[in-house]
């Protein structure tokens, strides 16, 4: 079984998706990981550190170059963290450095193709919670169960500062946001879009629990 979750940055998704997995006993898949995993191996490419800083910048505009280092990268996901081979690089993902590039490094097309393929074959292994931005409409678009979680920019930034990751002011998460929005909205292939068939909840004023509680009750196993 297959609970395909899409949503902006910061809209919730990955905890709720990660509450349900457990409710639901299914494995839980944050597919934003994959890309992060990428992005990560290729800025240590470049002599960037452990969390890929402080190298050099990859040119994107390489695309041939860019999706032939994806296809290298032995990505794996298990028990609900990324591995690069037996590494797990799950806790230093959401550092600025990944988090400066992932966006238009995730919009070409080449490296969607491969990330899809790789998500898919995990999802073969067990039912699962996965959530992204193209997990309804694209990865899975037969999905049992379709949910799109949205909240207002401010909120979501709000989310994200207090999540401690970053090391950015309040009002610059607020703009890098809003460039990853963008981004992701104008993906030729992938865009964040609501699917006809996916259930829409507005989480701003809403609590992790009632969120929970609200896609907990359409679900019917
Ligand atoms: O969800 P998260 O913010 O970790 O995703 C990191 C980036 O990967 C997003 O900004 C988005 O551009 C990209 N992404 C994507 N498709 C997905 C999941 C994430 O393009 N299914």
């Amino acid at each position: 079984m297959v609970v395909a979750i899409d949503g902006p940055a910061g809209s919730g998704k990955s905890t709720i998706a990660k509450m349900l997995a457990e409710k639901l006993g299914l494995m839980f898949m944050n597919t934003g990981s994959f890309y992060r995993g990428v992005t990560l191996a290729l800025l240590r490419a470049g002599g960037g550190g452990l969390d890929g800083s402080g190298g050099t910048k990859p040119d994107l505009s390489d695309e041939g170059a860019i999706i032939a280092f994806a296809g290298s990268v032995p990505l794996d996901y298990r028990n609900g963290h990324l591995f690069l081979g037996e590494e797990d690089v799950d806790a230093l993902l959401r550092g600025d450095a990944v988090e400066s590039i992932v966006a238009p490094l995730s919009a070409i097309v080449g490296v969607r193709h491969i990330v899809n393929q790789k998500i898919r074959a995990v999802a073969q292994t067990s039912g699962i919670v996965c959530e992204g931005r193209d997990m309804t409409t694209v990865v899975f678009p037969d999905a049992e169960y379709k949910f799109f979680l949205d909240a207002s920019p401010a909120a979501r930034a709000k989310r994200r500062y207090e999540q401690g990751t970053s090391s950015l002011s309040l009002s610059q998460i607020e703009k890098s946001i809003a460039e990853r929005d963008e981004v992701d909205r104008n993906k030729k292939e992938g865009s964040l879009k609501i699917a006809p068939d996916a259930v829409y909840l507005d989480t701003s004023d809403l609590t992790i629990n009632g969120v929970c509680d609200i896609i907990v009750s359409k679900i019917h196993l």
